[in-house]
């Protein structure tokens, strides 16, 4: 169903490659001015969703609205959309201006605007000193910062970026993440960006929409897929949990008391009795040693210091997977072997049918 308060609006898109269904009917509704990312392992559909958007791909099946207009049938120059993509396509016999200018002579800007919005997006990337300078003699990071000024020179209605900062090192990522957003947030400009990098997606993004074999699992915040992923999938692919399986032996009012290889646990929801499931806890939520009740004890295994936390990771029985996250350092680094009370609250535990 296609509706009509979304800015971009895709509905039921469909996408074979020779017989092997790579999208499944891929629903995607984004808000003006919001910041889409398309989170999800090599190969689940990503690419293939974005270029359908960006026009460079056909898909066989399903509709795609921009600002109340049906797209789905235009050429890519035509839909008023610019694209970014990983290994910056820049035109490297141009300079950096005459790169940023390529698009409005394209679009027959008058030539007296196009030096004024050239200057001003050298200026929002923090290029301006490199202007008449080849692109070829620019770094990874300043080569992304171009290829960007480049597709939002045009003022497209949305941005689709494929793994932009994938090529550069950490520390500049990071830079580049936060510059990014901080313009896109200037300009208002509405974008969908691919990455397979979970910090980058939670960092970035008003809500994330991780994939996984060409369909959506969860469209949410990014604090609502840490905290509550939707599907055991989401758990596993974004940030790290404990993990234990059992057996449902019971009900109690709102709660499921699961059968574990450390005693009975209890979680929210509803399950049938007999019931295989996987329970689980975000590292931060449990707590070491604390007075009261607790769940289980169990043998550390490895302390990792990471500055400001400390991983733990405990013995686990089989198939099973204990991680704690603390920042309370107070007492330094517990020496493996050493035997720990682990809790954490009812609450905190999620539930999911056994894979
Ligand atoms: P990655 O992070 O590795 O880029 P992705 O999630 O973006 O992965 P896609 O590039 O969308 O994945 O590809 C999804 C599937 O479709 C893959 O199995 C890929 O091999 C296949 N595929 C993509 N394009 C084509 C094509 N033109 N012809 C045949 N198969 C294709």
């Amino acid at each position: 169903m296609v509706t009509s308060d979304s800015f971009l609006d895709v509905a039921g898109a469909e996408k074979s490659f020779g017989g092997v269904t790579v999208l499944g009917g891929v629903d995607l509704q984004v808000a003006a001015g919001e910041f889409i990312s398309l989170l999800g392992p090599s190969g689940c559909g990503k690419t293939t969703l974005l270029r359908i958007v960006a026009g460079l791909l056909a898909a066989d099946r399903g509709a795609i609205r921009l600002d109340g207009e049906e797209i789905g049938a235009r050429p890519p120059h035509r839909r008023d959309v610019g694209v970014v993509f990983q290994n910056y396509a820049l035109f490297p016999h141009l300079t950096v201006a005459e790169n940023i200018a390529f698009g409005l002579k394209a679009r027959k800007h008058p030539a007296g605007e196009i030096g004024p919005t050239v200057r001003r997006f050298l200026s929002l990337v923090h290029l301006t000193d490199f202007a008449d300078r080849s692109v070829r003699a620019l770094s990874g990071g300043q080569q992304q910062r171009v290829a960007v000024a480049r597709a939002l020179a045009v003022q497209p209605k949305l941005l689709l970026l494929d793994e932009p900062f994938s090529a550069l090192d950490r520390k500049l990522r990071e830079n580049m993440q936060i510059e990014l957003r901080r313009l896109l947030r200037e300009l208002g400009i509405t974008a969908v960006f691919v990455t397979h990098d979970q910090d980058e997606a939670l960092t970035m993004s008003d809500r994330i929409a991780v994939m996984n074999k060409g369909a959506i699992e969860q469209l949410a915040e990014p604090a609502t897929i840490y905290r509550s992923p939707a599907t055991a999938f989401v758990l596993e692919f974004v940030g790290l949990s404990s993990r234990l399986s059992g057996t449902v032996v019971g009900q109690d009012y709102d709660h499921v008391i699961v059968d574990t290889a450390y005693g009975p646990l209890r979680a929210p929801g509803s399950f049938v009795a007999g019931a295989s499931v996987v329970l689980a806890v975000r590292p931060e939520r449990i707590k070491v040693n604390a007075p009261g009740d607790y769940a289980m004890v169990a043998r550390l295994r490895d302390a990792v210091f990471q500055g400001s936390k400390v991983q733990l990771h405990f013995e686990a029985k089989d198939g099973d997977h204990l991680v704690v996250e603390t920042a309370d350092l107070s007492d330094g680094l517990p020496a493996p072997g050493t035997e720990m009370r682990l809790g954490w609250a009812v609450a905190d535990t999620l539930i999911y049918p056994a894979p």
